[in-house]
């Protein structure tokens, strides 16, 4: 099946860079789709508190998502479910292939955002919703009077870490390193809690249980030793990987996968833009992909703009030849 019309921009992804992205392109008229294949707001549905987005002192991952949705639809953008398997490259115009439809739009906004990266460790996979988990909002509440490991010591493991003691009785931080990598602001509050303990230098070799998780299997690394530690519980926060099997044929991505731009957001395909998360950059909040977003949406605009001037100047030779006119 095939959408016969002709969008100005195809935004790939309702997170917060790709919502950002739909306020501005169609509040600057242009006609905007913006396809997500989960909940809208991307990581920012598993957040509990978000406190670093000005504007809002405290507000809830899933309200801000909620908030940023209806906002992104209130200039007319359309939204559409579902998976997009591929982009193709094209001009005037490119094609966002889906399972069951396609699309045509003159410029893409790639903002797909990542996802959170697995240990890989026997257990893992086989226990993963029976005690394993990767979102701490969708799952800690299971875990009411228990013992939990989290792994990892970025901002996500260290928050979540935080959130989950709500929950449990006791949250032990499994870090492969004497360091966390965390904002002081966070490390404090981690240090501050008596429910929090940490294991430092160790990493977690293996996930332990029969149909409900038990334990973990965790590994010194300065001795080698290894030994059993027991829990009700695994959240595993050892980073993300970008989401970018939709543009795997356009060459556009550096040799970890996330995709490459210049500063105004512009990938090396004419009209093709990416923003937010799945970008190679340094910082990845929420207030930086919204601004990749805005930057993304004015690229795509001004590219739309010369792409129809363009294309008049080529019918306008057709018409007339180029003699002159
Ligand atoms: P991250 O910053 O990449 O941290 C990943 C953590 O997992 C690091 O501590 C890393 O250890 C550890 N790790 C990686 N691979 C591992 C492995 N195989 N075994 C054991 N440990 C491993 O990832 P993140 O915490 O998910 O954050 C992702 C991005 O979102 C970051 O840019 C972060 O700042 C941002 N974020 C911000 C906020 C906030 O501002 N409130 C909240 C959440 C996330 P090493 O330290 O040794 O490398």
């Amino acid at each position: 099946m095939s959408d016969n019309k002709i969008y100005d921009c195809i935004i790939a992804g309702a997170g917060p860079a790709g919502m950002t992205a739909a306020v501005y392109t169609s509040r600057a008229k242009m006609d905007t789709l913006m396809i997500e294949k989960g909940l809208p707001g991307g990581q920012m549905t598993k957040t509990e508190d978000i406190e670093n987005y000005p504007g809002f002192e405290s507000i809830l991952g899933p309200d801000l998502s909620k908030m940023m949705f209806e906002h992104s639809k209130k200039f007319g953008a359309d939204f559409a479910r579902g998976e997009i398997k591929e982009i193709k490259d094209g001009y005037p115009l490119k094609t966002v292939i889906m399972d069951d439809r396609e699309y045509k739009a003159k410029s893409i906004i790639i903002a797909t955002g990542a996802e959170h990266r697995c240990l890989g460790i026997p257990g893992e996979k086989e226990l993963s919703g029976f005690g394993v988990s990767y979102c701490a909002v969708c799952d800690g509440a299971f875990f009411e009077d228990q013992e939990l490991v989290v792994v990892g010591g970025g901002d996500s493991a260290v928050e979540e870490a935080i959130f989950l003691t709500r929950f449990a009785t006791k949250v032990t931080i499994i870090h492969r390193r004497d360091q966390l990598r965390a904002q002081k602001i966070i490390q404090k509050r981690a240090f501050d809690n008596e429910k929090i303990d940490f294991i430092w230098n160790h990493t977690v070799e293996e996930i332990l249980g029969d149909g409900l998780v038990t334990g973990v299997i965790i590994k010194d690394k300065n001795t080698g030793e290894t030994r059993e530690f027991p829990c009700n519980g695994v959240f595993i926060y050892v980073g993300m990987d970008p989401i970018t099997n939709c543009v795997n044929g356009l060459g556009i991505t550096n040799e970890d996968g996330y995709i490459v731009v210049d500063g105004d957001m512009k990938t090396r395909i004419k009209g093709i833009f990416s923003a937010g998360d799945v970008n190679e950059k340094k910082l990845r909040q929420v207030i930086t992909a919204t601004g990749d977003g805005s930057i993304a949406a004015l690229s795509a605009q001004h590219y739309v703009e010369n792409l129809d001037e363009e294309r008049k100047e080529m019918e306008m030779e057709v018409q007339y030849g180029n003699a002159g006119y």
